[in-house]
């Protein structure tokens, strides 16, 4: 059965109910949006100050491949698996942007039987949290060439604007236009470009805050233009924070929904991982922290961007650690990591995988040794796998000092990661000294980018062009403490994409540094981003379709 067959087979509970029975919750704490997705009030913040938080646990990966790994699924599998041996957990996911849906097939609500629910919606519209955010993220591009048009009065420079506008759709045609044009009437002809909308730094900036307050807050720091002069102009300047955040109030409240075994799911937020550190928002992980014995997250990409973002910035700014991390790793991905092309890895080859094994073992060894993070594997079982290729990842395991799990939750849903989710309990109730961050806030932004490349990727030399050089020494004078957001390829230690496996001593080169203030890091471009995707020749959107039940078809 298909993801979306198996989706829609799903029985929910009315989300008022799980509201109240799975997390204790009143009604005046729920706001639902129809009966199977609610907001849930920050207010609830307020009423558990008192109580405890839970374990965090941060689902994690080794370097993503084609082959597929299955953080998302694994996240949801293993929230599942200890509700089934009778702990209270939660699952914390980030909520999917519309324009990928209709590209490459492949959902972000999980899979098989380890999906959040309902989830046509969740991957369409949802709870509008993503059209708030575009709107907000318009408003002020709308404001900008506004202030322009009526006089200029904080001579704007239109030719170094460097706030764009934002859709949610993938259309490359938006890439690099100009707009203005039809006269004085319609503002000044200028440059244009437009990013999804998950690009924005409003999403980040609505991901990192951990209030409405604070949120407002940042909005201002947007750095949206230099004047002629060379001055930086904030959003702040044209008085367009307050009413972003208007637009936000609702969206910033946490949306509830299920998995399919009925437990609660918190899906809120979803910013770029490359540009942005790709995490769901604060707000509902730490609403989940007071809810739940349990919180289950998952961070984008492998866990050198992905858990290094995570606790570098998203845990920093939040005041929150993870107690441990899941590293999730498949046979397939390990053997494509190991030299093999796609259409070989459905045969059994313990040599490709033993040379395979090399990333986990960097990733591994990255958080143990430079977090101070206990970890565990979980083993995502796909079908084709032999059980001489698990053996030897639990054995190869084994002599890193952690242990692997076999874990079948796509294909058993929360049973099939029972083993795992036993490990994990048993783990977080022995002690352990907290994990730490990679650098402190002090340390200079050139020292930070090469904390990072040197302990986690194994770079040789960090290097970049004097002009970057300079940026980043003028930057690092007003803007020294923030952490850095490497924006570096998800499928190699180095910036080359094709290198797999632990690509050792390479050379990273710095291309470009590009401040969000409000968002408060630095963003190192080492490669190109594409922050406006474009659709495949034959789009998945081809075979989406409405039946006449009015059930939707072809979505996964
Ligand atoms: P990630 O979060 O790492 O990007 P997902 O969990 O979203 O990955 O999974 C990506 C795709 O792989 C989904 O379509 C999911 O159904 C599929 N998938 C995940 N685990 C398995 C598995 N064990 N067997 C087959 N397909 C799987
Ligand atoms: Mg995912």
């Amino acid at each position: 059965m298909s993801d979306i067959e198996i989706a829609q087979q799903a029985s929910m509970q009315e989300v008022t109910s799980l509201a109240e029975e799975k997390l204790g919750l009143a009604s005046h704490h729920i706001d639902p949006y129809g009966r199977f997705k609610a907001k849930v009030s920050l207010e609830v913040m307020d009423d558990m100050a008192s109580k405890a938080d839970g374990k965090l646990i941060l689902v994690t990966a080794i370097s993503p491949t084609p082959a597929g790994e299955g953080k998302t699924t694994t996240t949801i599998g293993l929230s599942d698996a200890l509700n089934r041996i009778g702990k209270k957990s939660i699952v914390c996911v980030r909520e999917p942007s519309m324009g990928p849906c209709f590209g490459m097939k492949g959902g972000a609500a999980g899979g098989g039987y380890a999906q959040v629910v309902p989830m046509e919606d969740i991957n369409l519209h949802f709870t509008g949290d993503l059209h708030a955010i575009a709107s907000a993220h318009n408003l002020l591009s709308a404001m900008i060439d506004n202030h322009i048009h009526h006089g200029n009065a904080l001579q704007l420079d239109a030719r170094r604007i460097v706030w764009q506008r934002v859709m949610d759709m993938n259309d490359r045609a938006l890439r690099d236009i100009v707009v203005g044009m039809g006269g004085p009437a319609n503002g000044y002809l200028r440059e244009e470009r437009f990013d999804i909308v998950v690009a924005s730094e409003v999403m980040a900036i609505f991901c990192l805050s951990n209030s409405l307050q604070e949120l407002k807050q940042r909005l201002g720091e947007i750095l949206i233009a230099y004047s002629v002069d060379g001055t930086p102009r904030y959003a702040r300047d044209i008085m367009a924070h307050g009413a972003m955040a208007a637009l936000l109030k609702e969206a910033i409240k946490p949306n509830l929904v299920q998995t399919l075994e009925n437990n609660p799911a918190f899906v809120h937020g979803g910013p770029f991982a490359n540009i942005a550190h790709g995490c769901n928002s604060v707000i509902s992980t730490k609403m989940a922290l007071k809810l739940g014995d349990y919180v289950v997250t998952e961070a984008g990409f492998g866990a050198d961007l992905g858990a290094e973002k995570f606790i570098n910035i998203k845990c920093r700014k939040a005041g929150i650690k993870p107690d441990m991390a899941v590293v999730v790793a498949t046979v397939k991905a390990l053997k494509y990591h190991g030299g093999l092309e796609l259409k070989e890895l459905a045969a059994e080859n313990l040599n490709a995988l033993n040379t395979g094994l090399a990333n986990l073992k960097r990733h591994l060894s990255n958080l143990q040794n430079e977090f101070g993070l206990r970890c565990i594997v979980a083993i995502n079982h796909f079908v084709n796998d032999s059980d001489a290729e698990i053996e030897l990842i639990k054995t190869a395991v084994k002599e890193m000092g952690a242990e692997a799990i076999l874990a079948r939750h796509w294909a058993e849903g929360g049973a099939g990661a029972e083993a795992l989710a036993q490990r994990v309990v048993e783990m977080l109730d022995a002690d352990a000294k907290p994990c730490q961050l990679l650098y402190p806030d002090s340390l200079p932004l050139w020292d930070k980018i090469n904390e990072v490349a040197k302990r986690l990727y194994g770079t040789g030399q960090v290097v970049a062009d004097k002009k970057v050089m300079d940026k980043i020494a003028m930057l690092n004078e007003q803007h020294g403490d923030i952490p850095v957001c490497m924006a570096k390829t998800p499928y190699s230690f180095s910036s080359d994409p094709s290198l797999r496996g632990t690509a050792e001593n390479h050379t990273l080169t710095i291309r470009d540094v590009r401040l969000s203030n409000g968002a408060g890091f630095l963003v190192v471009l080492c490669g190109d981003v594409m922050t406006m995707p474009g659709l495949p020749k034959h789009p998945a959107a081809e075979r989406i379709d409405i039946d006449e039940n009015g059930s939707i078809v072809g979505l996964f």
